[in-house]
């Protein structure tokens, strides 16, 4: 009889450390999202969700530990700190496949919402201007700011910059998107417009890490929940077991916490 194995998943981290000189911000964390799952980081200020992020796209580099991408592991060259890609090739292929967006926009401000989006997918992807258009104002269409496509980031709320952002990353079509906080630079009314976008792709089983502080959306959109604190996985599990009947105390005064807030 053949074996079916389960197919790799699009993102698999084995003892990820990282640390800034003395500060050592990552212990050997291991997170996988398989495909369609969501993945939420939640945790403190300062336990290191950010990093772990930026180590993923590699915006920074882990001193240790494994990065895969859909079964193909990142190639290092150098140990600690003189660690790096071996392979930049590698790394601009597998940062094209990985969106991130992040809590304050990064829009570019001298482009309008259309040029912001189809710039990477033309410039990168070489995609044919016109098809690029097409699909970003298709996109644009999805996250309900169609209507804004020829104006310039200074000219939009914050929610409005935020689904601009997310447009512009699915016009790369990544096989996975990560997000850094991507609500909380709103007011909470704009806010759940971001929300609202973010559960729609959840549900259509996009693979996504989502760091939130948004304790509803995680509950509500994940597969699985990993509580990061001072670097190291203190808890994780389903939705359901980590909101509804976590077992450390940090994890409980942590949940208390941002339900008071
Ligand atoms: P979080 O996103 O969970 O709030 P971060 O990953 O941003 O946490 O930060 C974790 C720790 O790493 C913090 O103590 C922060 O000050 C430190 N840190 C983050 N980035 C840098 C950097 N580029 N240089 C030095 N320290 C950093
Ligand atoms: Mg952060």
């Amino acid at each position: 009889m053949i074996q079916q194995s389960k197919p790799e998943p699009v993102i698999a981290l084995r003892g990820i450390h990282k640390s800034y000189d003395d500060l050592e911000v990552l212990r050997g964390v291991d997170v996988r999202a398989h495909e369609g799952e969501v993945i939420s980081l939640i945790g403190s200020s300062g336990s290191g969700k950010s990093t772990l992020l930026r180590c993923i796209n590699m915006l920074e580099i882990c001193q240790q530990g494994d990065i895969r991408f859909c079964g193909e592991a990142v190639h290092w060259s150098g140990d600690g700190p003189n660690r790096a890609p071996a392979d930049q090739t590698q790394v601009v292929r597998m940062r094209t496949q990985l969106s991130m967006v992040f809590q304050s926009f990064n829009l570019w401000a001298h482009m309008t919402v259309l040029k912001n989006v189809i710039e990477a997918p033309v410039t990168v992807l070489k995609r044919q201007r016109g098809e690029a258009i097409d699909e970003a104002m298709a996109l644009l269409e999805k996250v309900g700011i169609a209507d804004k496509a020829n104006v310039y980031p200074a000219q939009l709320s914050g929610g409005q910059q935020q689904r601009a952002a997310i447009a512009r990353a699915l016009a790369m079509r990544p096989k996975a998107m990560l997000f850094d906080e991507p609500t909380s630079a709103l007011d909470p009314e704009l806010e759940q417009e971001v929300v609202k976008v973010i559960r729609q792709l959840a549900c259509e089983g996009r693979t996504m890490i989502l760091v939130t502080h948004d304790m509803k959306l995680a509950r509500d959109v994940s597969n699985h929940v990993v509580f990061l604190n001072q670097g190291i996985i203190e808890e994780e599990g389903s939705p359901e077991t980590v909101f509804g009947n976590p077992k450390t105390e940090r994890l409980q005064k942590f949940l208390h916490a941002s339900v008071a807030v």
